[in-house]
């Protein structure tokens, strides 16, 4: 097998929802709760196998702040999809998700995949935002939807990458 193919995606939502953290745990399989805020862009490459096919993802990590605005359009630039995430627990990460959908789009275009994460599962306790509620949202769009964990882990946050590839790629499904 070869590396034959190289897709970038990206991650996008409000400050501290969790996107360096999910990308960590995806591609190191490691979480850290310091908390240390991502300055400009940061970029992780991971090898994975789809349908025998081998590709290398390109992760982008774009901060979340308002003040990147001019610099997000280079971080979406040449991407193939969106993860953009929110944290369960904080209501105004989840009223911003519209415009992280509609901001990525207006960069790489109307029908590139998008996908929504409920992200920190683990803190039920604290949760603020509906499983039903961030469905609800999803469907309203027309995307997928998840929720999980980047400080628990598991196999849902690989096939959230993989759902991504293979329900918009022919070459890997
Ligand atoms: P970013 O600004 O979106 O990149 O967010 P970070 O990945 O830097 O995470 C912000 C904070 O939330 C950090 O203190 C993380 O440790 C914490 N965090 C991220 N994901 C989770 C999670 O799934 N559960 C919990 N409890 N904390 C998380
Ligand atoms: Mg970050």
């Amino acid at each position: 097998m070869r590396d034959k193919y190289v897709l970038k995606i990206c991650s996008s939502g409000s400050y501290q929802v969790g996107k360096t953290s999910l990308i960590r745990r995806y591609a190191e399989g490691t979480f850290t709760s310091n908390y240390m805020p991502t300055i400009g862009v940061d970029i992780t490459s991971k090898l994975i196998t789809v349908n025998n096919q081998q590709v290398k993802l390109i992760l982008h990590d774009t901060a979340g702040q308002e003040v990147f605005g001019r610099l997000r359009r280079f971080y979406y630039e040449g991407s193939v999809g969106c993860l953009v995430i929110y944290d369960i627990t904080r209501r105004d990460t989840f009223d911003s998700v519209k415009h992280w959908v509609a901001d990525y789009r207006s960069v790489r275009g109307e029908d590139k995949p998008v996908v929504i994460i409920g992200n920190k599962i683990d803190l039920e306790e604290q949760r603020t935002i509906s499983t039903k509620e961030g469905q609800a949202l999803a469907d309203s769009i027309g995307i997928p939807f998840y929720e999980c964990s980047a400080k628990l882990g598991g196999e849902l946050i690989s096939q959230i990458y993989t759902d991504l590839i293979t329900n918009n790629f022919d070459l890997f499904k």
